[in-house]
């Protein structure tokens, strides 16, 4: 069966979280840029989305017809944005949870942001871990290199190898979570009213990964081992922290989500 799989949690969604905001005032929006059409087989096994497909299909090669991915306009990070009255250069930190096409496609859109990826990630993209090189397109990371320089970053950038804490209060810590790639990050956002939610790129695909500890599909997981301590650490924030979590490719969940312009604080 197919099914049309939400995904929201690319570079777009992270930076929404980051948008400059005071730790008392946090915003956090969700935003659609984008769904792949494929059967959760493939999750518990492929995730998109990344807006040089809406003029130019053939950018994810195979990619395109295997994921089926929404390729219509308003998927644009810049349409997504708009909707709540912010342009790409209003945002300061872009956070990916990781570099794949679907999630990280877009960072080129945010020239005059800082970026924030693992290290581990940058060069996974830049240079893949053998069978790991499918899902990243060169074309998406290649901006953000200075070619023909000393000084490899040609934007602003923080290459973390590990956490942080991004406004040094608490409110957004990012940590660095060996799973799904090599550089993969989650996120926390402590929220007033809605509390402490911690974003899961794609170490979680369904809430099921968590409550039943089900393996994702192999062929996505670098490291099998860093999912399950994943859904651990996850059970734990929610028993003591009362903490809940949102995921970039369930389609039931998507649904459920405050849109633009509602939000959660
Ligand atoms: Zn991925």
């Amino acid at each position: 069966m197919q099914k049309r799989i939400a995904r929201w949690l690319g570079a777009a969604t992270l930076a929404a979280s980051a948008l400059g905001a005071q730790a008392q005032d946090i915003k956090m929006y969700v935003f659609s840029s984008g769904a792949l059409t494929i059967g959760k087989g493939i999750l518990q096994n492929l995730a998109p989305t990344d807006d040089k497909i809406i003029t130019d299909p053939s950018y994810w090669g195979g990619a395109f017809n295997a994921l089926k991915p929404v390729n219509t306009p308003d998927i644009a990070i810049d349409a997504q944005l708009a909707k709540i009255g912010v342009k790409p250069d209003d945002v300061k930190y872009v956070v990916p949870s990781h570099l794949h096409l679907d999630h990280g496609g877009n960072v080129a859109k945010f020239p005059n942001s800082t970026i924030v990826v693992q290290k581990s990630e940058i060069q996974n993209a830049f240079w893949p871990e053998p069978s790991t090189g499918g899902p990243y397109i060169l074309g998406d990371v290649l901006p953000l290199r200075a070619a023909g320089s000393n000084y490899p970053n040609a934007v602003k950038m923080i290459q973390l190898n590990g956490d942080l804490d991004l406004f040094g209060d608490g409110t957004i810590i990012i940590k660095r979570w060996v799973a799904h790639t090599p550089g993969s990050q989650m996120m926390t956002v402590k929220l007033k009213n809605s509390g402490l939610t911690i974003l899961t790129g794609d170490n979680v695909y369904f809430r099921e990964n968590v409550e039943k500890s089900l393996p994702p599909n192999i062929v996505l997981a670098y490291d099998p081992a860093g999912f399950f301590k994943a859904y651990e650490w996850i059970r734990h924030m929610m028993a003591t922290e009362k903490a809940d979590f949102f995921t970039a490719h369930d389609p039931d969940a998507f649904k459920a989500m405050k849109k633009p312009p509602a939000y959660y604080d």
